[in-house]
């Protein structure tokens, strides 16, 4: 039986699991990590163009006929653990080691998807590429612009360390089971330094965060609750149009640079994290 809490949809459609290896763009210099190989049909691919792949499942009752189907094959490492929990320096340190560029290839579990990519962007691993399968709906929102519906901090996070490409959209009847929803490849292209140059990180991520909390309030009010006690909104709209920001737009609307410019503006001025 599939485990439905483990988001278990296999691919079933060769000309997809084609377009997801042609976005990798592989050769033997490059290694992959999977996350989620299933019944394998992506590892397969995987295996006949990287150097190496090391595959991460978490269903016990995969693993060994994961472990039978790749046997003999020395660049194809199973690995039974939490792809939310496994050290990915270390995996490749273990499996990968030696290859030119490591990049992470997998039709995701839906479930942790936004943790999933958070992780890996956020760690700053070595890797060039990340091509995923992932919701239609979350792939919408990693690509979108400033001002629309599916901006948000996940887009503002993910953009902020690479930047996105949309490489399929796909039909739910590809997969068995069928999910309720469809889906859509896209490929982030690790950049080498973040989008934006910030003063400091965690400020420039509590900002966003603050702006995207209260979406329907001004910027104004909406980072108010970021500021150190004892400092009134007429300072903060001060530092606002300082950084040619307008007070009484929404956070929703700004782009990673004016994001960048705020968050410097505030550096001084905000209060510790609560
Ligand atoms: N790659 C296969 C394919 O394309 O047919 C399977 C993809 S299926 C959407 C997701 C896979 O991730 C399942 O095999 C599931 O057991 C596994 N999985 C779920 N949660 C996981 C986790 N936290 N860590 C590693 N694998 C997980």
């Amino acid at each position: 039986a599939l485990k439905k809490s483990l988001g278990q949809n296999f691919l079933t459609d060769a000309h997809v699991i084609g377009k997801i290896i042609r976005a990798a763009e592989l050769d033997g210099e490059t290694g992959v990590i999977e996350i989620g190989p299933g019944i394998g049909a992506l590892t397969e691919r995987l295996a006949e163009s990287a150097g190496g792949v090391v595959a991460v499942e978490l269903d016990d009752r995969l693993v060994p006929i994961l472990r039978e189907q790749f046997q003999g094959k020395s660049r194809v490492s199973i690995v039974h653990g939490d792809a939310m929990k496994v050290d990915y320096r270390r995996l490749i340190g273990e499996h990968l080691s030696g290859l030119a560029k490591y990049a992470v290839v997998a039709n995701l579990p839906y479930y942790i998807t936004s943790p999933i990519l958070m992780r890996l962007l956020e760690e700053r691993l070595p890797l060039t590429h990340i091509v995923v399968m992932i919701q239609k709906e979350v792939a919408e929102r990693l690509r979108a612009k400033p001002g629309t519906k599916d901006y948000g901090s996940l887009t503002v996070a993910v953009q902020y360390f690479a930047e996105v490409s949309w490489v399929a959209t796909v039909p739910r009847h590809v997969f068995v089971p069928r999910p309720n929803v469809d889906s859509a490849v896209v490929r982030l292209s690790v950049r080498p330094e973040p989008a934006v140059h910030v003063r400091d990180e965690a400020l420039f991520f509590r900002v966003v965060r603050a702006a995207f909390n209260q979406r329907r309030k001004t910027l104004s009010n909406a980072l108010s609750t970021l500021l150190s006690d004892g400092i009134n909104k007429e300072a903060l709209n001060r530092w606002l149009e300082e950084a040619g920001i307008d007070p009484r737009r929404r956070g929703e609307t700004l782009s990673l640079e004016e994001f960048a410019r705020l968050a410097d503006g505030l550096v001084a001025h905000v209060g510790t994290e609560r």
